[in-house]
Order: C-alpha cells, then sequence, then structure tokens
C-alpha cells in the first residue's frame, strides 16, 4: 500500500494525519470535518498545539456565503481566513469543544447553506485555494478518503510557539505515531485525477515513431506542461521515462551549445524502440523564455502527477543517473524510481 493509500486510508476512519515535508514551513495536522467531535477535536489541539481552523474549498465557501477576504486586497494566498462562525441550531456557548465540532460537521456537510450558520461565532473557516500547499494537500487527502472536501486543520507548533518542521514534529513522541504523508504526493494525485478536465490531446506521428501528446495546464495562464506517451507504459514494469525541461534554442533550432536536442532525440528513440515509455516536456517555471534551463527546479509534483494519469507508478528514468534532485522528488511524490 502507497503513503496515499494508507494515508487515505487512516483519513477514512477520521483519524488525524500530518501533512507536511521537510521543505514546508508549515506542517498541518488534519482531520475530516465532516465527522469531527469533542474527543478528536481535543486531541488536534493538544498534539497541534496552534491555532486550529476549519479549511473549506472556494466552492464550498460561495455555497456558505462567507465573505472573502481576498476581494478587497486581491491578494491570493493559499489560505485566507474569513468571518468566524457558528452552527444556527444547537450551539449551546459556542465556545466549547462539543459546539465547536458541531459548528465545523454543519460548514461540512455538502447540503448546508449560509442559513445553517450564523457570523460571528467560534470557528474561524478558511478559504483554500487551489495554490499547491500544505491546506489544499490536506483537502485533496479529504477528496482521496471519500470524505467531504472540508478539514480540521492545525498548524503545528514546537513549546516555543514556533512553526515546527516535519522533523522537530516527528521528535514529539505522540507525534510520531502519527502517519505523514507529503503535500507534494498529494498534490500529483490531484494532477493525474484531474488530467482528464484539463488537458487536451492528439496522436503525434514522429520520426522516431507515434506518441500520443497530452498537454496539460492547471489555468488558462499557465504554460502547457506536455506528455509524450508511446505504447502503453502502464502494462510494462519499469517503463522509460524522460523528463525534459524546454529549451527553445536547443530543442526547435538545434543550438550546439547545450545537449536538449540531442537527449530528446535519444529519448524518444530509446522509448519507441522499448515499446512503450513517456516524455515530459515541462516548462520551469522561473524560466526566461530562450535561455537553456535545463538544470532550473521543475514541478515534480506535477511531472508525477502527468505519470500517475498514464498508470505509471514505477519507472525508469532516461538521465543517466545525473538527476538526483528529480529523483529525490518524484520519489517524495511517491513514484518509483530505479536506478
Ligand atoms: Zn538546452
Amino acid at each position: 500500500m502507497s503513503a496515499i493509500e494508507q494515508a487515505s486510508a487512516r483519513f477514512a476512519d477520521g483519524e488525524l494525519v500530518l501533512v507536511g515535508d521537510e521543505r514546508d514551513e508549515t506542517v498541518f495536522l488534519a482531520c475530516p470535518a465532516d465527522g469531527i467531535d469533542a474527543p478528536r477535536l481535543d486531541r488536534l489541539h493538544e498534539l497541534g498545539r496552534g491555532m486550529v481552523f476549519l479549511g473549506l474549498p472556494e466552492p464550498a465557501a460561495r455555497r456558505l456565503a462567507l465573505p472573502d477576504p481576498r476581494r478587497d486586497t486581491g491578494a491570493r494566498r493559499e489560505i485566507a481566513l474569513t468571518a468566524p462562525i457558528d452552527a444556527a441550531i444547537g450551539i449551546e456557548t459556542g465556545w466549547s469543544l462539543r459546539d465547536r465540532a458541531l459548528t465545523m460537521r454543519v460548514a461540512a456537510d455538502p447540503g448546508s447553506r449560509s442559513s445553517d450558520l450564523t457570523i460571528p461565532g467560534h470557528v474561524y473557516p478558511a478559504l483554500v485555494g487551489e495554490r499547491p500547499g500544505g491546506a489544499s494537500a490536506a483537502l485533496e487527502l479529504a477528496r482521496l478518503s471519500g470524505r467531504a472536501p472540508a478539514v480540521a486543520l492545525c498548524a503545528v507548533v514546537d513549546r516555543h510557539g514556533r512553526a515546527a518542521s516535519l522533523r522537530e514534529a516527528r521528535a514529539d513522541e505522540k507525534l510520531r505515531r502519527v502517519h505523514a504523508v507529503s503535500p507534494a504526493a498529494l498534490h500529483s494525485a490531484w494532477v493525474a485525477a484531474h488530467v482528464a478536465e484539463l488537458s487536451v490531446s492528439c496522436a503525434l506521428p514522429t520520426k522516431a515513431g507515434r506518441f500520443r501528446a497530452v498537454g496539460y495546464a492547471r489555468a488558462d495562464q499557465d504554460p502547457a506542461t506536455v506528455a509524450l506517451v508511446h505504447g502503453d507504459p502502464a502494462t510494462r514494469s519499469l517503463p522509460l521515462v524522460h523528463v525534459h525541461v524546454a529549451c527553445l534554442f536547443g530543442d526547435a533550432f538545434g543550438s550546439l551549445l547545450c545537449d536538449c536536442r540531442r537527449d530528446l532525440d535519444a529519448a524518444a528513440g530509446a522509448i519507441t524502440d522499448d515499446g512503450a515509455g513517456v516524455i515530459i516536456y515541462a516548462m520551469p517555471p522561473q524560466a526566461k523564455p530562450i535561455a537553456c534551463v535545463r538544470d532550473e527546479p521543475i514541478d515534480a509534483a506535477l511531472v508525477a502527477g502527468l505519470l500517475r494519469a498514464c498508470g505509471i507508478d514505477e519507472c525508469r528514468l532516461l538521465d543517466g543517473g545525473r538527476d538526483r534532485r528529480l529523483r529525490d522528488e518524484l520519489r517524495g511524490c511517491g513514484l518509483t524510481v530505479a536506478g
């Protein structure tokens, strides 16, 4: 069972899961909000020590008519706290664990409307955008585990009140027993689940052989990342994968100042010779349009998600072992990368 499947199984049972990896500044302790009760909320406070809030995706916030604090500022952060709420019915003081758990369950219910809540109240909801981060990853965990898209979240802080890294969180004896999953792995699962609606594809005959080109972009203004798929890699053990960083001079003009075009041609040849495989043609997020940027970091969660959508959980990378960073990042997304 993969790390994502293990985390999903625990989350489906209403258990707490740590969402974070070593690079994240904020590690969240997450729990499905649709089934939260007073003991689970208490445990979230006890183990996380930070502020507890209710993470909701933007469509749920609109359904509940929650004010959007970003409307005036225009800032598009991953998390935007909005006006505190209470359940309209069944609340006593509003402060108690029981009352706040009830409010979270009401807000998490996909059938609830704005009339089921009152403002101001005692539970802070936060609008969670699709910008990759720990909170949006926790919402993806809710989706994968079949829970309602709403999560009770607590940013983990250390004994001095500072945000704890994953290593510091895991040093705590109680938190060590909580299952952890990386946001990158969850975001790759998100990409894989949304490829069908966010991509276009066509047949692409090339000199090396026949490919299917799948162009994927999360938003209209994003550059497309293209997966060139040959054969059916899902049926192969350890299919060949080449991750190519776009290089205008090398790829289009055959520049001899870098090896990009040669690598691309060699990868296409090796994959068609092997019968199946995938070339991911990626745009580095910070790239200048014409410089050769093969060493720039790329969105590994996006690459892993596209590979997952091709049915690939394990692969061989066609880079001769050069790109250790990418290899480690893909492994961090839950893929098995041989070699
Ligand atoms: Zn190049």
